[in-house]
């Protein structure tokens, strides 16, 4: 690939770029290169000014008093589900149940419809790219019901095998839970594509939106997905607040997850009867700072353009991955047709978390190695990569940085 002269400038990134305080920082004496978007990203001013504002302000627990703070901080709070009912197209509040993060939404689902549903000698098909958040639970399951874990195959350049999938779909498929976008490799799944060939197989279908969901248009409905989760912390918001979207039938049939406060009607110490969705999925006081703020990073997307946005982070990936191709010895790995915002890539022989040590020495954070995909990286026959992730705020500037430091780094290291 040859790379581009120039970047367009579909986004005014240096006025962005004043709105996250921590890129004014230095580490080891230079300008911080943030590159590492994809493991969590930075947040905006309004995000951290929203979190002390509840507390500062309106701190309380939400949903049981009928005091001015409680309902102050109820209305927040609820205003965030909303929020997050518009940015990925659901149906109603209803089916926005607050987790911890995409962890947690996928476990919520092997624990309840999980449990519910599946049964000896069943089948669930995850793929070979999936985060170790979308294997692990499903390990559990099967162990425990006896049933079967089957994996869709990658071929060399990171795509998943379609051909493939579609021959391991059979009457037994219970559940496909398939990863959007690949933390790893970048690829861009064709879910929707996937999930119509479930569907007709008679399979419902779970979406791990935790990398796709800052990058492009999440409609739910449209995608015709049973479940999808994601998590704030990748979308500028904070940590430990994320969504478990559910369809509402789907949400209204299954058991409950955790039982506590806030999850139920009525207790006696004979039965208890459960609430109405979402809060029959949200046991106890939950993270409500974090949630709160979780709206004002989605305000932030929605105010700057997701197109626009998104147009700016193709363009990086555009010219990060053809100034990499220029140096001897590196292979990206991950050469989808289609990708998004992330490169990631191993050279020679040298061990990825040397690279990275001396990279983050020159203020250059990137991630090194298995990015919780260790079967990918075992089936790419590498210990790990280097990657590069990039959002709203990184520049061509910096990706020059990065490439500079790279030569460097393998003269140190060659
Ligand atoms: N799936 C993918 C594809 C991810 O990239 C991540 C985060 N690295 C997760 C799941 C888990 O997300 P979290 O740690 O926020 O629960």
């Amino acid at each position: 690939m040859k790379a581009p002269n120039s970047i367009p400038e579909v986004l005014d990134v240096a006025s962005i770029r004043n709105q996250f305080p921590i890129l004014n920082r230095r580490v080891k004496e230079k300008p911080l290169v943030y590159l590492d978007n994809a493991a969590t990203s930075q947040k905006p001013q309004s995000v951290i000014d929203a979190i002390s504002d509840y507390y500062t302000n309106y701190n309380a627990n939400i949903h049981r008093g009928i005091h001015t703070l409680a309902e102050e901080a109820t209305l927040a709070y609820e205003a965030t589900r909303h929020a997050a009912q518009e940015f990925i197209g659901a149906a109603s509040p209803e089916e926005i149940i607050f987790t911890r993060g995409t962890t947690e939404g996928i476990n919520l689902v092997a624990y309840t419809w999980g449990r519910q549903h599946i049964i000896p000698g069943d089948e669930i098909l995850i793929s070979a790219m999936e985060h170790h958040s979308n294997i692990v639970p499903w390990q559990i399951l099967c162990e425990e019901k006896d049933a079967v874990l089957k994996i869709i195959p990658v071929n060399d350049h990171g795509e998943l095998s379609m051909e493939a999938y579609m021959e391991l779909l059979n009457e037994r498929t219970k559940l496909v839970s398939i990863v959007q976008v690949s933390n790893a490799l970048g690829t861009v799944n064709p879910v929707k594509e996937m999930i119509n060939a479930a569907h007709k197989a008679g399979a419902r279908v779970l979406v791990d939106g935790a990398q796709s969901a800052v990058h492009l248009d999440i409609d739910v409905q449209d995608l015709d997905c049973d479940f999808f989760a994601f998590s704030a912390h990748k979308v500028y918001g904070p940590t430990g607040i994320g969504v478990l979207y559910g369809k509402k039938e789907l949400l209204d049939s299954m058991p409950v997850f955790q039982g506590g406060g806030e999850m139920i009607k009525e207790v006696t110490f004979e039965k208890t009867t459960y609430n109405d969705l979402p809060y029959k999925y949200e046991a106890g006081t939950p993270n409500i700072a974090d949630t709160i703020a979780f709206k004002t990073a989605l305000d932030f997307v929605k105010e700057t353009g997701k197109a626009a946005i998104r147009e700016h982070e193709n363009n990086l990936l555009d010219y990060a991955t053809a100034q990499l191709q220029q140096i001897p010895g590196l292979r990206i790995i991950g050469e989808a047709k289609e990708k998004v915002s992330l490169v990631s890539f191993v050279i020679k022989d040298i061990h990825p978390q040397d690279i990275g040590i001396i990279l983050d020495n020159m203020g250059i954070a990137v991630r090194t190695g298995h990015h919780c995909t260790q079967p990918l990286m075992k089936r790419f026959g590498i210990p790990g990569t280097v990657r590069a992730s990039f959002a709203l705020y990184n520049t061509r500037e910096e990706i020059d940085i990065l490439i500079n430091g790279l030569q460097k780094a393998i003269k140190m290291l060659s």
